[in-house]
């Protein structure tokens, strides 16, 4: 049954080169299309015009579609589709509506470069996973493939720069993922051969050291001790030198320190002032650090905090770590039970094998979120090249069989054990 059904659809995507190029055509003119509205995440009308052309597709799809607005963090908000079904597994598909590249940049339009290569703001990231999403369950309701499943899309508006706090901006995601089984990213395809199993958590840090304002003739002596500067620049030195680990790095983004400090956390600046005969007061260090596991995180928070403790003589030191960033996509077993199922699809299909990618090369996404309640894999959408810069492309060869592959992915998903 499952193999007929396989040839099947096959054969949709194959046996008539006819219907295939009209398909392939509509998907790259609706790619198009949505490359040409910018949708920066904070062009809040242009996210919403590319929100509409989901909303007018899904619907005509039969999906119920729906506008999740986000006023209340300041973004623009998240498209979500959903077809309501019981059989087989739940699948939630998660894109983003949003790019990098806002209304003032000047890379604003799609551009067909040659046969294979188009070039536009965002079209790897991830407008063409998008349309891949959307593409691949049409062959799947065309061809009747999956009738009675629960498929959820949802397309955020503010991956990029997620609205604050992310327990609201990051609610209906979560909220779709609770009532589903797998959850699938369409972010860029590093190559056929390999998906996204695991992805490390981003958090932030703050470290404030304060020490004994006193004349500098005084410093190293017991009463007037190292100041703040020297406290700081010891506990950085030895975050460098004993946390390494495989999988965890870890950022000082900012440092400011001297007498008078004043910081802002937000916008990451400040002021400061102090004198060369003045021991300074105070020094704050701001950093992000990034881990794979909840277990890897905490250990190397329990390290940060021992190392900050032994204070040099007149120092304190407070270091804070900020929760709430992008949570771990640990590389569960669910999640490695699902490479499997790509990866025999893949060989089947004559594409060869497919292994995990390195976390550690990957930064965060929308898929962290929803990791606690689905098995995940991403990395399923367009390959291409130079995201998030003036030189975006997406490789078109490759688009046809890659849209291809997401749908048998999804269909043989929703039909296993
Ligand atoms: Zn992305």
């Amino acid at each position: 049954m499952k193999k007929c059904i396989l040839i099947l659809l096959l054969g949709l995507f194959t046996a008539t080169a006819g219907a295939q190029d009209i398909s392939d055509q509509d998907a790259l003119e609706f790619l198009e299309a949505n490359v040409n509205i910018n949708s920066g995440t904070m062009n809040f009308d242009g996210v919403r015009r590319v929100g509409e052309n989901y909303m007018q597709a899904y619907s005509d799809l039969g999906f119920d579609t729906e506008w999740v607005n986000q006023d209340h963090v300041n973004r623009a908000g998240h498209f979500f589709a959903e077809q309501m079904g019981e059989s087989g597994k739940k699948i939630l598909l998660i894109g983003h509506l949003d790019t990098v590249f806002e209304d003032d940049s000047p890379f604003q339009t799609y551009e067909v470069l040659d046969e294979t290569t188009a070039k536009g703001p965002g079209v790897n990231d991830m407008k063409a996973g998008n349309v891949m999403i959307l593409y691949a369950l049409k062959a799947l309701k065309e061809a009747g493939a999956i009738p009675n499943a629960q498929i959820i899309v949802a397309l955020t508006g503010d991956e990029e720069d997620a609205g604050h706090p992310v327990s609201e901006s990051r609610k209906h995601l979560v909220e779709a993922a609770e009532r589903s089984d797998v959850g699938l990213g369409f972010e860029t395809a590093s190559g056929f051969s390999y998906a996204t199993v695991a992805r490390r958590a981003s958090y932030s840090w703050k470290l404030e050291v304060t020490g004994k304002q006193a004349h500098s003739s005084g410093i190293f002596s017991d009463n007037t001790g190292a100041g703040s500067i020297y406290e700081a620049s010891r506990i950085l030195n030895r975050f460098y030198e004993d946390l390494r680990e495989e999988n965890l790095t870890y950022n000082a983004g900012v440092m400011i320190g001297g007498n008078e400090v004043t910081y802002d956390e937000e916008n990451m600046r400040g002021s400061v002032s102090g004198k060369t005969n003045i021991v300074p007061k105070t020094t704050t260090v701001h950093g992000g650090i990034r881990f794979l596991t909840m277990e890897q995180g905490e250990r190397a928070f329990e390290k940060m905090k021992a190392i900050a403790g032994e204070s040099l003589p007149q120092t304190s030191s407070e270091l804070t770590i900020y929760e709430g960033g992008y949570p771990p996509m640990e590389p569960t077993s669910g999640n490695m039970e699902l490479l499997g199922t790509l990866d025999e699809l893949s060989r089947d299909m004559g594409l060869g094998e497919v292994e995990a990618f390195d976390p550690a090369k990957r930064g965060a996404a929308d898929i962290s979120f929803v990791a606690d309640y689905v098995d995940g894999l991403d990395g399923l959408g367009a390959m291409g090249s130079g995201a998030h810069g003036p030189n975006e492309t997406i490789d078109l060869d490759t688009y046809k069989e890659l849209t291809k592959r997401a749908a048998l992915l999804i269909y043989r998903i929703v039909n296993s054990e």
